[in-house]
């Protein structure tokens, strides 16, 4: 059985999220799903979860979901870093603000939401944060400089983290997946099919698989369920760590 914990899971209106909120709810935790889309409120109160708006860009705001779980829950002991978009153009046309943007969403919040947690799980003597990075996090491909950057240093963020977390029980975990079936990837499947004149399935083939020894996407299930090992009282021993699920990707 699982202890029941409250649980803080940003980016949650579709894909890895969402799956995660889901599982969450399934395995008896109460959540706040935080996303700055509010078709969020519909996909969380369907899971059973409560939803809380925000612009995760915005330092305040991250700072007022935390507040917002507390206020509602109490505490916050788990915490799942998962908003992002993606940009794709080579470094020499990046546009600044989309290099910006996706730094703070993709780095600053997980610091900034890290921070404000901390407390509450310093207090209980227990948290787990868990930060959806990417393969993107270990390996590069072109025209994502700001992603692959934000994935990269999320992975020194996780470290730094667990290093101060070991004598308080807090955990601190990166999990590094490659495609996963979200509407992330199916907009860069249409998107690389126009560019390429491709079929979208000679891209998923061609280009999203090339790297893989598991010729499939990954479902946000897999992801989830990851998620909720690394969450549990089991996973206790686990910190600082990068986990791939990469289809084998990064193994060549
Ligand atoms: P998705 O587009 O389905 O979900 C991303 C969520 O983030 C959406 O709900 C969106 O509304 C939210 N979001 C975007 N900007 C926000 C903001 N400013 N404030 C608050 N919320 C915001 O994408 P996904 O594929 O489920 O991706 C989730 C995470 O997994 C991302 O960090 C992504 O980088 C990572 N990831 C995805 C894949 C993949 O192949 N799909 C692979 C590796 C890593």
């Amino acid at each position: 059985s699982v202890t029941p914990r409250v649980a803080l899971v940003t980016g949650t209106s579709s894909g890895i999220g969402e799956a995660v909120v889901r599982h969450f709810c399934r395995l008896g935790h109460q959540v706040l799903a935080v996303d700055f889309n509010p078709a969020g409120r519909e996909v969380a109160e369907e899971a059973g979860a409560s939803f809380f708006q925000a612009d995760l860009t915005d330092g305040d705001a991250c700072r007022a979901a935390v507040a917002e779980a507390i206020k509602r829950f109490g505490r916050v002991d788990i915490l799942v870093n998962n908003a992002g978009i993606q940009h794709v153009a080579p470094v020499e046309e990046f546009p600044e603000t989309k290099w910006r943007q996706i730094i703070d969403l993709m780095l600053t919040a997980p610091f900034l939401l890290s921070q404000a947690a901390w407390p509450s799980m310093r207090e209980s003597g227990w948290g787990r944060i868990i930060n959806i990075a990417s393969v993107h996090a270990q390996v590069a491909s072109p025209g994502k400089s700001a992603y692959i950057s934000a994935k990269h240093g999320m992975i020194g963020l996780t470290k730094t983290a667990a290093l101060e977390g070991g004598s308080q029980g807090i955990t601190a975990n990166a999990i590094c997946p490659a495609y996963v079936k979200t509407p992330l990837v199916d907009n860069q499947i249409a998107d690389q099919a126009k560019l390429h004149g491709m079929q979208e399935q000679e891209v998923i083939e061609q280009i999203m698989l090339k790297n893989a020894a598991v010729k499939r996407l990954i479902e946000p299930d897999e992801v989830a369920e990851l998620v909720a090992y690394l969450a549990s009282d089991s996973a206790g021993a686990v910190t600082g760590a990068s986990w791939n699920i990469d289809l084998g990707w990064t193994a060549q």
